[in-house]
């Protein structure tokens, strides 16, 4: 194997000759590197796309933190290479390498990778391939390192299951240091590899795939999913924690422009809003909070070690965040005349108040505001349970262009269940409507960017069970809104038709379904999230190869009784209360925002200890009291 002083001669041989060197040297300020040969565990985490994105990533900082905090525990950090650095690394036999010692990928003990969406599984398949690693985990011996994915495209772990050895589903911050911990007791013991795997799977939230069966009914659809080990679990329910740790407080500050080049802080996690689309909604169950104080402080060690101007206050739904007046006032008292920026990304209309833009306005670059009405006839937002009115958006635009932003961003979505073309045509006309408000605050210079994405029925939401619509109404849908949207003040941009069903495919499959992903790998499909890579016709090619219908798991409506390839993975949400969300949508009946009632999802049974130990606000979820003959007494 090589060792870093050579691969470090020959990465500066070829650094010069490919784009943007900044990606692949390391040694970026506040980068930690800690000692190899005094460090019992080393650990690599892999985001499985460029540098650009990966190092935008918060949750592989705070991954990296947590590990490095560990005396006896070491983390650094793996991306994918753009094309033309793979292509010389190939040619000159540079395996893949961690950016902080230089050190081959296939040295670690551990790697974790990161998943937050599926079109990044064939990157996955080339980063363990770059790195000389056995592509499918019963390949793998116990000199290779051990491979996790954790991330928000493994609550259907499936399609990718004979690639890893273990998915952390849920959250990864307590669980990664228990998958270390065992990792870190079984090397050196002289224990096989499948010993390691049957005592990862009794930790909680950590799904083994080799230790379940699958079988199928004849027609196709799976007949069950059964544990083959008593230490595998039927149902793996997913790990949360109670309180948010702490964010870190030190972040590396990149020699390139990344994707965003500011200071996170994730201030909420979780949304109570109950969107029937949305996958991270659910699987995110429950709300908690992120006390002010904390942000504040972390805000400013944060800006401090880094020198950044920008602060983006993360959650799901910022303005959702119970203390989002009183975070934002606090933001500009205390760095008064440090010209910060401050962005929410993600506003919801009907809590995004005059109140908050005017505090905004004191620390904004005035790029232009996001909102996500996502349809715009009250037919659909009952059956998405979106219930925003168009009165309500108009006046929100207007606030919004009379404070002087000119461009909103309105993010929609057709193909929802039972969308018809009327639907679609309303989008365009809403966003006409919202122009034309800004015209009568700014004139001319208002601007209605129009972001139209294509809904994917995602597991674990009430959706589930719904087809996706097919290419062809896609199109017809895409080529109305071509027509319609165009013109002064506005602009259009959409998701192809192919890269929405490639997404629907691989977030909907089974294990049958890692056949086509290999086959695609194998034929040239890499970076399917990038418009300029994806090609549709290795996935189609890969189908018919590995013997896949696509249309079985795109576009065939799920029975209500089907065991769905996601059923052992359990978010904590019942599947007996999506399917009554479902019911419930096709009447076009709203769920209000589960803040103010509670409709038992199934969050608090699952998780009550929890919510116990952590009693007040930060929950979103109502407070369970002791029990009875528990506690003091
Ligand atoms: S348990 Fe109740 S309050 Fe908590 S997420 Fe579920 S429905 Fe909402």
């Amino acid at each position: 194997m090589i060792n870093p002083t050579e691969l470090e001669r020959k990465l500066n041989r070829i650094l010069p000759t490919v784009q943007k060197p900044g990606r692949y040297t390391g040694g970026e300020f506040n980068q930690i590197l800690k000692d190899w040969d005094s460090t019992p565990l080393h650990t690599a985490l892999a985001f499985p796309d460029i540098y650009d994105l990966g190092m935008s990533n918060l949750g592989i900082t705070v991954l990296m933190d947590i590990l490095n905090q560990q005396p006896d525990m070491l983390a650094e950090r793996v991306f994918s290479p753009w094309s033309d650095m793979e292509a010389a690394m190939r040619e000159n036999g540079i395996p893949l390498y961690a950016l902080e010692s230089k050190r081959p990928v296939a040295d670690f003990d551990l790697i974790g990778i990161s998943l937050p969406y599926e079109t990044i599984f064939t990157n996955t398949l080339n980063l363990l391939d770059l790195a000389g690693i056995p592509l499918r985990s019963e390949d793998r011996t116990d000199a290779d390192p051990v491979v996790i994915a954790g991330g928000h495209a493994t609550f259907n772990p499936e399609p990718m299951a004979p690639f890893i050895d273990a998915f952390v589903i849920g959250e990864g911050e307590e669980a990664i240091l228990d998958v270390a911990r065992a990792v870190l007791a079984w090397k050196g013991s002289g224990k096989p590899r499948a010993a390691l795997m049957r005592s990862l799977a009794a930790i909680n939230g950590i799904y083994i795939p080799s230790l379940y069966a699958v079988d199928y009914n004849p027609d196709g659809t799976i007949a069950g999913v059964e544990p083959i080990v008593p230490e595998a679990p039927a149902r793996i329910l997913k790990r949360i924690v109670g309180v948010l740790p702490p964010p870190p407080d030190k972040l590396l500050v990149p020699f390139i422009d990344v994707t965003h080049n500011r200071v996170p802080i994730e201030i909420m996690r979780g949304c109570t809003r109950g969107c029937r689309f949305c996958h991270a909604g659910m699987i995110n169950r429950p709300v908690r909070e992120r006390p002010v104080e904390e942000i504040l402080n972390s805000i400013e060690l944060l800006l401090d070690s880094t020198g950044y101007e920008e602060v983006g206050l993360l959650s799901l739904s910022s303005s959702d965040y119970s203390q989002i007046l009183k975070l934002v006032k606090g933001v500009n008292q205390r760095f008064a005349g440090r010209h910060l920026n401050i962005s929410l990304p993600s506003l919801r209309i009907e809590s995004f108040s005059v109140e908050l833009m005017d505090l905004l306005l004191e620390n904004s670059n005035r790029g232009g505001f996001t909102l996500a009405p996502e349809a715009a006839t009250e037919r659909m937002r009952g059956i998405i349970n979106k219930p925003v009115s168009t009165q309500q958006l108009l006046e929100t635009a207007a606030d919004i262009f009379s404070r002087g932003w000119h461009t909103i961003k309105l993010y929609f979505m057709i193909g929802h269940p039972d969308e018809t073309l009327e639907d679609v045509q309303a989008i365009a006309d809403l966003c006409k409507l919202v122009r034309d408000e800004g015209r009568k605050h700014i004139g001319k210079r208002a601007q209605v960017n129009a972001g139209v994405s294509t809904f994917i029925p995602k597991p674990h939401t009430p959706f589930q069970w719904v087809p996706a619509d097919t290419t062809e109404m896609i199109k017809a849908k895409q080529d109305l809104l071509r027509r319609e949207l165009r013109g002064p003040g506005l602009k259009l941009n959409w998701t192809a038709p192919e890269e929405t069903m490639l997404e629907a495919l691989l977030s909907r499959g089974d294990r049958r379904l890692s056949e086509v992903i290999l086959h695609a790998w194998q034929h040239g499909a890499k970076f399917d999230a990038w418009r300029e890579h994806f090609d549709i016709e290795h996935w189609l090619l890969a189908c018919t190869m590995s013997g896949v219908d696509p249309d079985f798991y795109t576009h065939r409506e799920r029975g209500e009784d089907e065991i769905l390839p996601w059923d052992h993975i359990d978010a904590g949400v019942k599947k007996s209360f999506l399917l009554e969300d479902y019911r419930m949508s096709k009447s076009g009946e709203i769920r209000p925002d589960c803040r103010s009632h509670c409709y038992a999802c199934g969050i608090l049974p699952k998780f009550s200890q929890l919510r116990r130990e952590n009693p007040g606000p930060a929950w979103a979820c109502p407070e369970i009291p002791e029990k009875r003959g528990h506690g003091a007494g």
